[in-house]
């Protein structure tokens, strides 16, 4: 089985850990209903995107 050779040190686990925090999601408000919703995706509490209805939303 293959084992590494040395230890990792703490310098190059924090290099490759740098990239690993999330980023905050970003939201926009739908001009449909005012509900906020991730950009370029339609609004999932009225189901437009781009000014007209792509979902029908029930209820
Ligand atoms: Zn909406």
């Amino acid at each position: 089985m293959a084992v590494p050779k040395r230890k990792t040190s703490p310098s190059k686990r924090g290099m490759r850990r740098s990239h690993d925090s999330l980023s905050i999601e970003s939201f926009q408000e739908c001009p449909n209903c005012g509900e906020l919703k991730r950009p370029h995706n339609l609004c999932t509490a009225c189901g437009h995107y781009n000014g007209r209805e792509i979902v029908s939303v029930e209820g």
